[in-house]
């Protein structure tokens, strides 16, 4: 495996980064593909199985760790796995894109030290955490209890930030999209 470039944009949930790969998505002539990660929770709202995520049963998330079908994979929340299937990437460099992951901090330092070279690693850091919780109650996507533990979560996860090649402070939004698309189009031509 090999070709593309890979660009993981990792952060606590509710700091925008789902918003902020999707405008880079848009961006036709950056040439990016997202990652379809596989998980193992119920979809949400109105997520369609093999768009936002590749829905598995628990079963068969398992099933597809004992034949080593991941890149990588995490119980990211308790009986909640999440991972990168190396089919996606494989995919994605066939169609001679660049790959993009939404994915958390521990997978995307994983990411990164798998193709410490062909990666970018930002992490998107929300203005405070008080301004996540608005962003994830806002959202109206999460039950409280889910709430709660993405909070408890992100405490831990903003310790991890240094560990990125790039913090992309997501305060404005339009100001926030601009500098991830210029990050993403100068690693381009690296
Ligand atoms: P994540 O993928 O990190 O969990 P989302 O992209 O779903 O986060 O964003 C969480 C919520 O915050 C969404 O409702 C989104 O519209 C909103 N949001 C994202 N960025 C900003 C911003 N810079 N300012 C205000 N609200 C934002
Ligand atoms: P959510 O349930 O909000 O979609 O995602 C929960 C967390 O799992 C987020 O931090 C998300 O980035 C992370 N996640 C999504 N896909 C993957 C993946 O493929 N691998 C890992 N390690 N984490 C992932």
């Amino acid at each position: 495996m090999g070709k593309g470039k890979l660009f993981v944009f990792s952060a606590p949930s509710g700091s925008g980064k789902t918003t902020i790969v999707r405008h880079l998505l848009q961006q036709e002539a950056l040439k990016l593909d997202f990652s379809i990660s596989a998980t193992s929770r119920a979809p949400r709202g109105e997520e369609v199985d093999g768009k936002e995520y590749h829905f598995l049963s628990l079963e068969d998330f398992k099933r597809n760790i004992d034949a080593d079908k991941f890149v990588e994979w995490e119980e990211v929340y308790a009986n909640n796995f999440y991972g990168t299937l190396k089919s996606e990437l494989e995919r994605i460099w066939n169609l001679g894109k660049h790959v993009v992951f939404d994915i958390d901090v521990v997978g995307g330092l994983n990411i990164k030290s798998q193709f410490p070279k062909e990666t970018l690693a930002v992490f998107v850091q929300p203005p405070s955490i008080e301004e996540m919780e608005r962003r994830l109650r806002g959202r109206q996507t999460d039950a409280e209890d889910k709430i709660v533990e993405r909070i408890a979560k992100a405490e831990e996860e903003l310790r991890f930030a240094e560990k990125f090649d790039v913090i992309l402070v997501n305060d404005s939004l339009e100001i926030a999209k601009e500098e991830a698309e210029q990050l993403v189009s100068t690693f381009i031509k690296k």
